[in-house]
């Protein structure tokens, strides 16, 4: 197994994940662009269910939260009611020797520039915006700036109103949101980890004031189990909570949920008291009444909303480095060689069936044509014919494939075939006309 703070797992993961058409560096042919990165076949697959888990659980299994999904650019106005025009800033400091740009608040220890050595060279710190400013039309002045939104939230409250009276629903309910999120981050970095455009999964949860405590503990806990839940070991994911000098301008209490990243804990999802700050900025800025009534206790006030934060490219960042695992498989000739194998939980595995047959003579094709055909409606199946037998199994293993079907010879006679597990590697015939049965009893419903 590959040990916690393994130096060499980030590697590992960053190659797997180049030569499998996981994730590419963008704009790969004119030597990449900039700490961005493009998700390959198999990685758009692993995103996708890392985003589907997230709204299956936020959304879909709840009926106190319903979905929305804004657009990026939003009036310009709602930035400077939300403070970040004027607050959203990191602190930016230049090495005089190099010239080298870093974050202030994440210089090592030592106080030398981490690009070339040399210490207390260093600029005074000042403020920069990380929010990317554009224009909207073909004038640019002023008057047409348009920003790139820095956090989905913000389309969520001004839309509180508008899916509150839709909806009906009264606090405390939540609204959920998938969407791109950018950022001009001073140093991107660690892969997706840091980057300037992402993606993130937030939920605004609007409750009566003084539910505000109750709720964010519920929420803290909510989240923390959905890591569990899909694989991610007890001892690499951990509750953080902020102390006082961190909290952002809004927040009156945040926990971070935090993973085990090969070169130290890092944040996953931020869980947010964000108090009435947003509604009541927004009703300021706007002239809306943004109040509920709460008609069964004759009482008017702004809801208070508790937010959990993820990062969907982080996410599935930890879910890669959680799943990679080495272990040894047989060869088929009585020896065993090394495999590397992606243990993620059935629901997150890009490919849930490989249909395998034995050969690429003729006489199997057409029972494999049949086979993938049976399966596809059901499930996200590959169909490999390429190799020896034992190369195909270790293929679908190091990119967490949970079950290889494949089609023998004896299937022409007996319309059975062999169900081989990634983790066990323990394989069982099966009768081809029970084989979605079987194959959805044992991926749990994963799809
Ligand atoms: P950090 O302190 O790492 O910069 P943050 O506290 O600014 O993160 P939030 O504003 O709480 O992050 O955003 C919520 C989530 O969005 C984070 O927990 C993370 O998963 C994701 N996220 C934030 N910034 C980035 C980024 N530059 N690249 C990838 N994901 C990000």
């Amino acid at each position: 197994m590959a040990p916690a703070g393994d130096p060499k797992l980030m590697e590992r993961v960053v190659n797997l994940a180049k030569r499998r058409g996981l994730v590419f560096p963008s704009s790969d042919i004119y030597g990449g662009f900039r700490s961005t990165w493009d998700y390959g076949p198999l990685g758009v697959l692993l995103k996708r269910n890392v985003k589907d888990a997230w709204w299956r659980s936020m959304v879909q299994l709840r009926d106190d939260v319903v979905g929305l999904d804004a657009a990026i650019l939003m009036a310009p106005k709602v930035w400077e009611a939300s403070g970040h025009v004027a607050t959203f800033t990191d602190p930016l400091v230049d090495c005089r020797n190099c010239k080298e740009r870093c974050r202030a608040d994440q210089l090592p220890e030592s106080g030398a520039c981490p690009n070339c050595g040399s210490k207390e060279t260093f600029t005074e710190a000042r403020n920069f915006n990380l929010m990317f400013k554009t224009h909207v039309g073909p004038v640019e002045d002023d008057a047409s700036v348009a920003y790139l939104r820095p956090e989905t939230a913000q389309g969520i409250f001004v839309n509180f109103k508008n899916v509150q009276t839709t909806t009906r629903k009264k606090p405390p309910f939540g609204i959920a949101q998938i969407g791109k999120t950018f950022r001009n981050e001073i140093t991107p970095g660690n892969f997706v980890f840091r980057t300037r455009e992402f993606e993130q999964m937030e939920m605004e949860y609007f409750v009566p004031p003084d539910q505000a405590p109750k709720w964010f503990e519920y929420w803290v806990a909510e989240r923390h189990r959905w890591y569990l839940d899909l694989g991610i070991p007890e001892d690499k994911v951990r509750i953080r909570p902020h102390d006082s000098e961190e909290l952002s301008h809004y927040s009156a209490g945040t926990s971070d949920l935090e993973f085990a990243f090969p070169w130290g804990w890092g944040e996953l999802e931020g869980i947010a008291n964000r108090t009435d700050y947003d509604l009541t900025q927004h009703a300021k800025f706007s002239g809306e009444d943004l109040s509920y009534f709460d008609q069964e206790n004759d009482e008017r006030y702004v809801p208070y909303v508790i937010e959990p934060s993820a990062g969907a490219d982080r996410s599935t960042l930890a879910f890669l480095l959680a799943a990679y695992d080495e272990d040894e498989a047989p060869t088929g000739e009585g020896k065993v060689e090394k495999r590397t194998v992606l243990r993620l939980d059935p629901r997150l595995a890009p490919i849930k069936v490989a249909v395998l047959p034995l050969s690429k003579k003729d006489t199997l094709l057409p029972l494999t044509d049949e086979v993938a055909k049976a399966l596809r409606p059901h499930f996200m199946i590959d169909v490999d014919l390429a190799g020896a037998i034992g190369r195909r199994y270790r293929r679908q293993d190091e990119i967490g494939t949970p079950l290889c079907v494949t089609i023998d010879f004896d299937t022409i006679d007996d319309r059975a075939v062999t169900v081989r597990d990634r983790d066990s590697m323990a394989q069982e015939r099966i009768p081809v006309d029970r084989l979605v049965d079987e194959l959805r009893d044992r991926l749990g419903g994963a799809c």
